[in-house]
């Protein structure tokens, strides 16, 4: 559990350690790379607050310029199932007329937050939008047509926690991914 030991009782497994995140961010920063051309306009748009781990690893290993913006929405809260009812807490700053937009979630669970995200984001004329995922379950899926341009790992149907996704805020530092245990969300 690497030197998060003040939660390992809460937590059932561990299904992806630190060292298996590190490999494949970097592999993604290279698919992402590829891409796109050498002088593309690319605004990278970190979905708060769960991608803010994702975000800054996977940044340093994207070798192309980038501007970082942020945008805050709500679809849990402290709940483990998605409400379809997806609420900005703060929009982006970047104006994305004509620019390149990446999104960077942590998770596309049902689709809906992304679904949402992305309709709206369309309606500012970006000139192409792109999604980076850490992880997928595509089990899952409401949102037949939301799937994500790079995905870091298609898990199962279990809620998981760590390196940025949190339960009730907790568990955002953990540096690998790992499933909670039941006893404490049911
Ligand atoms: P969706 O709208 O796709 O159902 O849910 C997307 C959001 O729900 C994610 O950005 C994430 O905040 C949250 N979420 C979905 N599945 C999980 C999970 O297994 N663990 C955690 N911690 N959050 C999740």
């Amino acid at each position: 559990m690497g030197q998060n030991t003040v939660f390992a009782d809460d937590i059932k497994e561990v299904i992806i350690d630190e060292e298996e995140l590190k490999q494949r961010i970097s592999e993604l920063g290279e698919e992402i790379t590829a891409g796109y051309e050498e002088d593309d306009d690319i605004v990278m748009l970190c979905i708060l607050r769960g991608a803010v781990l994702f975000m800054a690893d996977l940044a340093r290993e994207i070798d192309l310029p980038v501007v970082f913006d942020f945008m805050d929405v709500s679809s849990y809260g402290a709940s483990t199932e998605s409400s379809g009812v997806v609420r900005i807490i703060k929009d982006m700053e970047e104006n994305i007329e004509g620019r390149h937009l990446l999104i960077v979630e942590d998770i596309i669970d049902t689709g809906r937050t992304l679904k949402h995200v992305v309709d709206m984001l369309e309606t500012r004329d970006p000139k192409s939008i792109k999604v980076v995922t850490l992880l997928d379950k595509p089990d899952r899926r409401v949102q037949k047509e939301i799937d994500a341009d790079f995905n870091g790992f298609e898990i199962p149907d279990k809620f998981v926690v760590g390196y940025g996704l949190d339960f009730a805020e907790k568990y955002r530092n953990l540096s690998f991914i790992g499933v909670l245990k039941e006893k404490l969300y049911i």
